[in-house]
């Protein structure tokens, strides 16, 4: 599983299809100590977590010292991951922080600032690109950066920007994504003033999640067919005072808060999420689950009623799912109903490391496919930096003023622009070559 940790409690921005934006959850002082934080990354690790993201429902920037919590996570041997906005306009240390972190997803809603202040409210378009300017000129300086990824939060109101977004973003030599937003921010308009009437109404998330558990029945549960909710097995979610909640899929709310993550075993931790309330009335897709889910599950029920636990399951989850995606090729927030992200014939649970190894030939082949996909998509990016970096040095040479540039820049657009041009010797030189071809002979 991946370990969300939010080592502070705040964000700038006031994005009304959030409940952070529309401070459903409080922005607060808190700020995780770094030792609480390490002793949170030990546990994790013995938990079996393959990876460490340091944001839920922060802005993780904010924190001048990110980069001593991603430094922290490199050196217990864990790649480490970061979400952001960046809009913000000098953010402190960001050098530093970049260096550490493996991989960074930026998430924007428009490249004009009308379209894009319109769901990210009270943010700058012109920071963003201008952070994510630093980070290609890192990269043009041969200073190790984060694998990059900006992603589009697509609307109504903003699909006429994605070809443009698509092009900014390539041309800094970043990949980029286009996810199907959740809600709408033209009719959710940014609500800063929240009242606890409000809280406690159905305009909130909070208040939904407050409805939904005071009218709590069996008969509306929607854990079905003995499906599973796959969000269970694939993160932990902490907040900055060391707090396990139920899952990302909802703010910090005091309803779904878990217990201290110290001092709870993973099994605990997973009983008290499978069996909460809220899963009850859920929506999130559900899904058949795969051998070693229903072995964790078991374990966690154990050990909730006292009993020792043998051959302890490595890990909840491991990075080998899919994007779901609609026929515009654009991101949908969660699986389709009884999707299974992995096939149980194709994998086996490795009891050497705890990862899913392929082993059918369905599974081969995706690994394979994902293989020179990432290949393809390095390549690519390293041939759009190389190109960008080859206009950058075009672009030196046209505005020196220096004689020993300009003369031989000079000499050349002569012979450009003469009928009978170096590129036509070249043809000419070629001839006999062509003509020996045509007539058979070697
Ligand atoms: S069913 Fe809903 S509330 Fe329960 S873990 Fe999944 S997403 Fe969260």
């Amino acid at each position: 599983m991946i370990l969300y940790v939010d080592i502070n409690d705040l964000c700038h921005l006031r994005c009304p299809t959030c409940p952070r934006g529309v401070r459903d959850i409080p922005n607060t002082a808190a700020v995780m100590p770094l030792g609480l934080f390490e002793r949170i990354v030990e546990k994790a690790i013995d938990d079996g977590a393959y990876q460490i993201d340091l944001f839920d429902w922060t802005e993780p920037f904010l924190n001048p010292h990110l980069y001593q919590y991603v430094k922290a996570v490199r050196e217990h041997g864990l790649p480490c991951g970061v979400n952001s906005t960046l809009s913000i306009k000098k953010i402190k240390n960001f050098e530093a922080a970049l260096e550490h972190i493996n991989y960074l997803l930026v998430t924007l809603s428009g490249v004009s600032q009308s379209i894009y202040e319109i769901n990210h409210s009270g943010g700058r378009i012109d920071f963003v690109l201008s952070n994510l300017e630093i980070i290609a000129s890192l990269r043009r300086q041969g200073k190790p950066i984060p694998l990059t990824t900006v992603r589009f939060l697509l609307f109504d109101y903003n699909r006429h920007e994605v070809p443009n977004f698509e092009k900014t973003v390539q041309d800094l030599g970043f990949s980029c994504q286009v996810l199907i937003g959740s809600g709408n921010p033209l009719t959710k308009p940014a609500n800063p003033n929240l009242t606890n009437a409000d809280i406690t109404s159905f305009g909130s998330e909070r208040g939904n999640i407050r409805r939904r558990l005071s009218d709590f029945s069996p008969a509306a549960v929607n854990q079905t067919n003995q499906n599973i909710c796959p969000l269970l097995f694939e993160h932990i979610t902490v907040n900055a005072k060391g707090d396990v909640y139920q899952c990302s899929a909802y703010g910090r709310h005091p309803e779904l808060r878990i217990g201290p993550y110290l001092e709870l075993s993973r099994e605990e931790i997973l009983y008290r999420r499978f069996t909460h309330p809220i899963c009850s009335s859920c929506t999130w897709s559900r899904r058949p689950p795969i051998a070693h889910e229903r072995l964790a599950l078991k374990q966690a029920f154990a050990s909730h009623m006292g009993e020792a636990i043998s051959d302890r399951v490595k890990r909840l989850s491991v990075p080998l799912g899919y994007i779901p995606k609609n026929e515009d090729g654009f991101q949908t927030p969660k699986p389709l109903d009884g999707a299974i992200p992995l096939d149980p014939d194709q994998f086996v649970f490795s009891t050497e490391d705890g990862f899913l190894k392929p082993i059918g030939p369905a599974a081969l082949a995706l690994e394979d496919a994902n293989l020179k996909l990432a290949k393809l998509d390095a390549e690519r990016g390293a041939a759009i930096a190389e190109f960008n970096r080859i206009k950058l040095e075009c672009e030196a040479l046209r505005r020196s003023t220096s004689w020993r540039v300009t003369a031989p820049l000079r000499w050349i657009r002569r012979q450009l622009s003469k009928p009978h041009t170096l590129a036509q010797e070249v043809v000419d030189a070629s001839e006999p070559w062509k003509n020996s071809l045509s007539s058979g002979s070697s």
